[in-house]
C-alpha cells in the first residue's frame, strides 16, 4: 500500500519552509468588508489605524491585492527555533476509531507558549521594534496570546503588557507566571487603570471580565502612551496572514507524498488558525484549481458563525475600536460562566465570515462535554494533551472519521492541532469529576445582543 510510506510526523527540511506568507483576499472575488471609524461610518484610513496599529502591520491590513509576502529574514530566524511544526498522520487515531478515512493533524503546540499564536506575535513584535516603539499593549484571555506575545517581545526587547481577563487571571495563575519570566507586565482585567476599564466596573460590578473589555483596555493604554501601540492575536486580517505559514507548511508537507486532503478542519475563536490553515488551500479552490471541503467548529456555547449575525459590529466591550463586517453575536455577549473550552470571541474574521457567507466554508458547533470527551479520546490514543480550543477540531475530525466508517469512504482528513492543553487541568478536572455542563444560549438571548450591533450592513 503506498500509504505504508507515509510516515508518522512529516517533517519538512529547514530549505522547505515557506519564505512568504499567502495573502488569500488577493484571491477572493468578493473582498471582506473594510473596518469602519465608528464615528463617521467611514471606511478606516491608514493614518487613522496608524495610531492604534504599527505600521507595516496597517499596510498588511489593508492590502487585499499581494497574493504573496515575503516573511522577513529576522522572523523566520525566529520561526526556525520551533518550526517547521509536524503534520503526523494519526495511524493510532485512525485503528482505535476502525476507520478506513487517513487522518492527519497539524500540530501547533511544540513552542513554550504551547500553541499556534506565537507565529503571529512574532511577527508583530518585529515590525514593532522595526518601527522603533518602546512597547506594545494587548489583552489575553486564556493566556495563549499573552504568553506568545511575552516571548515575542524578549526576543526584541520590546516592553510588553498584557490585560488578561479576570477570571483567568485568577483561575490560571501559572500562564500569569510564565509571561512574568518572559518580561511582561500582567494586569487583570477589567481594571482601575483605564477610564474604560473603571467605565465597565461600574457598570457591571464584580464582573470577571471578558475578552472584549480587555481589549477596550489595551487599545486605550496603547493610544494613552508614547511609543506604544497595540496588538491583536486573532480576528484581523494581519493575524490570519501570519498564520498562513501554518497551511503553506501543511501544504507543502502534502504535497510532497501526493496526498490531496478531502476534508480540512479548525476550531474558530476569532479565525485565526482556521484562517491561516487552510488558506492556500481556499486560494486553489478560489482559483478553479481543487475543491476541498472546509469545516469551522465553534463551541455551542459562543457559536458566532451558526447562530450570529453577518452585520457591522464592535470588536470590544468598550467600543474603542473600528466597526468590523463579521459574523457576531454582539459585542456584549459573554459566554455563560460554565465555558471552559476558549473560543469566545464573539464575533469572527472578517475574512472567514465572507468566505463564510459565500458558501465557500461549513461550520458546525459542538458542546463541550463532547469536546472533552473527544480531548481525553485523543490523549489517551495519541498521546498529545490537547488543549480544549484544539479538541473541537478534534471532535470533528472524529466525527468526520466515524463517518467514514459507516460509508466505507476512504476521505483524508486535515484538521489543526492548535495547542497543548496544560494551563487547562480546571477544566479537564471538571469534566473528570463529572461536574462540567454544557450551556446553550437560548435563540432571545442571542437576539437581544445581537439587537445591540449598529445597525449597518
Ligand atoms: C487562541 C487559540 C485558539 C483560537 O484562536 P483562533 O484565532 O480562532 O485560532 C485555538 N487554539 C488555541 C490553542 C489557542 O490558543
Amino acid at each position: 500500500m503506498a500509504n505504508e510510506k507515509i510516515p508518522y510526523k512529516i517533517y519538512l527540511e529547514e530549505k522547505e519552509m515557506p519564505t512568504t506568507w499567502y495573502n488569500v483576499r488577493a484571491d477572493m472575488k468578493q473582498k471582506p468588508a473594510p473596518l469602519l471609524n465608528p464615528g463617521t461610518g467611514k471606511p478606516m484610513t491608514a493614518e487613522e489605524l496608524s495610531h492604534v496599529f504599527c505600521d507595516e502591520l496597517v499596510a498588511q491590513e489593508l492590502n487585499n491585492t499581494d497574493r504573496y509576502i515575503p516573511i522577513p529574514e529576522e522572523i523566520r530566524t525566529f520561526y526556525k527555533m520551533y518550526r517547521p511544526s509536524p503534520l503526523v498522520r494519526a495511524y493510532c487515531l485512525e485503528e482505535k476509531l476502525g476507520t478506513p478515512a487517513k487522518i492527519y493533524y497539524k500540530f501547533e503546540g511544540n513552542n513554550t507558549s504551547g500553541s499556534h499564536k506565537l507565529n503571529s506575535a512574532i511577527a508583530q513584535a518585529y515590525y514593532a521594534k522595526k518601527q522603533g516603539l518602546k512597547g506594545v499593549t494587548t489583552e489575553t484571555g486564556a493566556g495563549q496570546w499573552g504568553t506568545a506575545l511575552s516571548m515575542a517581545c524578549s526576543y526584541f526587547g520590546l516592553d510588553c503588557k498584557v490585560y488578561m481577563v479576570k477570571v483567568s487571571y485568577e483561575q490560571k495563575p501559572f500562564r500569569r507566571e510564565v509571561m512574568r519570566t518572559y518580561g511582561a507586565s500582567v494586569t487583570p482585567s477589567p481594571s482601575t487603570e483605564t477610564e474604560v476599564g473603571k467605565k465597565i466596573l461600574a457598570e457591571f460590578p464584580g464582573t470577571t471580565g471578558s475578552l472584549g473589555c480587555a481589549i477596550s483596555e489595551a487599545v486605550e493604554a496603547a493610544v494613552t502612551r508614547d511609543g506604544y501601540r497595540y496588538v491583536l492575536g486573532s480576528v484581523l486580517s494581519q493575524v490570519l496572514l501570519h498564520q498562513s505559514v501554518i497551511g503553506m507548511e501543511t501544504k507543502a508537507a502534502l504535497d510532497k507524498y501526493g496526498i490531496k486532503p478531502d476534508i480540512i478542519i479548525g476550531c474558530a475563536g476569532g479565525g485565526s488558525n482556521l484562517g491561516g490553515l487552510i488558506a492556500p488551500f481556499m486560494g486553489e479552490k478560489l482559483r478553479g484549481e481543487a475543491d476541498y471541503r472546509f469545516i469551522a467548529v465553534e463551541p455551542a456555547s459562543c457559536p458566532s458563525l451558526t447562530r450570529g449575525k453577518y452585520v457591522y459590529d464592535f470588536c470590544d466591550t468598550g467600543k474603542v475600536c473600528p466597526l468590523a463586517k463579521m459574523y457576531t453575536l454582539g459585542s456584549g455577549f459573554i459566554p455563560a460562566p460554565n465555558h471552559a473550552g476558549g473560543l469566545r470571541y464573539h464575533g469572527m474574521s472578517s475574512i472567514l465570515s465572507e468566505l463564510y457567507d459565500e458558501g465557500l466554508l461549513e461550520a458546525t458547533s459542538v458542546k463541550q462535554t463532547d469536546v472533552f470527551k473527544a480531548a481525553e479520546y485523543f490523549a489517551r490514543v495519541e498521546g498529545i494533551l490537547p488543549a480544549p480550543e484544539s479538541s473541537h477540531a478534534i471532535r470533528a475530525a472524529i466525527d468526520e472519521a466515524l463517518k467514514c466508517k459507516e460509508t466505507g469512504e476512504e476521505k483524508t482528513i486535515v484538521f489543526g492541532l492548535t495547542g497543548t492543553g496544560y494551563f487547562d487541568m480546571v477544566a479537564y478536572e471538571q469534566f473528570h469529576n463529572g461536574t462540567m455542563t454544557d450551556y446553550i444560549p437560548t435563540d432571545k438571548e442571542i437576539a437581544e445582543s445581537i439587537a445591540k450591533t449598529p445597525g449597518i450592513q
